[in-house]
């Protein structure tokens, strides 16, 4: 088994590990199965091993206390350790985004089987057994769709708790850029204050080809060079990372028809921005991103959705571009 297959079995391990102790998955608690499965921190691992010889469960306090007392590589307690962790962190967190695309695409494949299927049913309509029996793999398929639905749900919750476990409470860890907590709460505070504001969804096109085709360390500057781009073009309105290659702006006493212009101003910035693979000179290609902009009178959950929605049709009438509609 290669390295990344090794890694992202531990990662599967670490949430079986926190079951079987009935420990919260809380990022802390991932680290420390994480820690212990991979046998990082030697001293851990003896200590929990010493502690669940034959089979006793730990509580959250053993948890706690042994991550307090757990010795760093450099041997100056546990600060050590979590300071150590950034590498493991950071692996740690492509795995997640791996295996994230890994349900996505089987939860893409299921989908495709199962209508297979149901093709295959309607056709083979004059054999009762048959039909019977594709009846029965469909309604498992289904419910591995379910299934695989939710294993991806699941994984987006922990890669962004990973996140927010790295982050201080405003910024976001890999691009620096506001939050997605820094951005709701200005949010509920402009529209408590009844400040009209505008709001622009952008997202990065095709970014999963991206790290399909270079790697998510790639990816992961990619995001960084397109934050910088957006937060540089769109000053001095805020730019915050709203989840994966998602950014959300922010503008306050702006219009809409102003908000579309200065979006795509953003857009035409980084579409002049030719991007490269830093060690190898390798061509990425052009990075565009679509967005959806509405206006915010009072609620700002309704301009979200409503920003959405227009990103969708932007998404949908081929991408690269910016949609903006007057309310009727
Ligand atoms: P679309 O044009 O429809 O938006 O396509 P897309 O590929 O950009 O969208 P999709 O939602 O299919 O894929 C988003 C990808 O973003 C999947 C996920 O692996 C990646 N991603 C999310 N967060 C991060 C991150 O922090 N770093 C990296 N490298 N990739 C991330
Ligand atoms: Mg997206
Ligand atoms: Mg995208």
């Amino acid at each position: 088994m290669d390295r990344k297959n090794i890694n992202r079995r531990t990662a599967q391990e670490a949430i079986r590990f926190l079951d079987v102790h009935m420990l919260d998955a809380t990022p802390a608690n991932y680290t420390f199965a994480y820690l212990y499965l991979t046998g990082a921190n030697g001293w851990l691992r003896r200590a929990v091993d010493d502690m669940t010889d034959g089979g006793v469960r730990l509580g959250q306090k053993e948890v706690d206390a042994l991550m307090e007392a757990a010795p760093g590589e450099t041997g100056h307690g546990a600060a050590a350790v979590m300071g150590g962790l950034d590498k493991h962190q950071t692996e740690l967190r492509h795995n997640i985004l791996s295996f994230a695309d890994l349900t996505t695409t089987a939860l893409t494949n299921t989908g495709e089987f199962g209508r297979e299927l149901a093709d295959s049913a309607r056709h083979a309509s004059g054999n009762a057994d048959l039909t019977q029996l594709i009846g029965a793999m469909i309604e498992r398929t289904t419910d591995m769709e379910r299934r695989l639905a939710e294993t991806r749900r699941e994984t987006e919750r922990l890669r962004q708790d990973l996140d927010a476990a790295r982050d201080d409470a405003t910024r976001d860890a890999l691009t620096n850029l506001p939050n997605r907590r820094a951005i709701d709460r200005q949010l509920k505070t402009f529209a408590e204050d009844g400040t009209p504001m505008a709001i622009a969804f952008c997202d990065i096109d095709h970014f999963k080809s991206i790290n399909d085709r270079f790697g998510h360390a790639v990816g992961d500057r990619v995001l960084k060079a397109v934050a910088e781009t957006l937060a540089e073009a769109m000053a001095p309105h805020v730019v915050g990372r709203f989840g994966g290659e998602e950014f959300l702006v922010v503008l306050p006493g702006v219009d809409g028809h102003t908000a579309f212009e200065l979006v795509e101003r953003a857009r035409a910035a980084l579409g002049a921005r030719a991007m490269k693979v830093r060690d190898t000179d390798e061509m990425i290609g052009q990075v565009t991103f679509s967005a959806g902009i509405s206006v915010c009178k009072a609620d700002p959950a309704t301009a979200l959705r409503e920003a959405d929605t227009r990103l969708y049709e932007a998404k949908h009438a081929g991408r690269n571009r910016t949609v903006y509609k007057e309310a009727a």
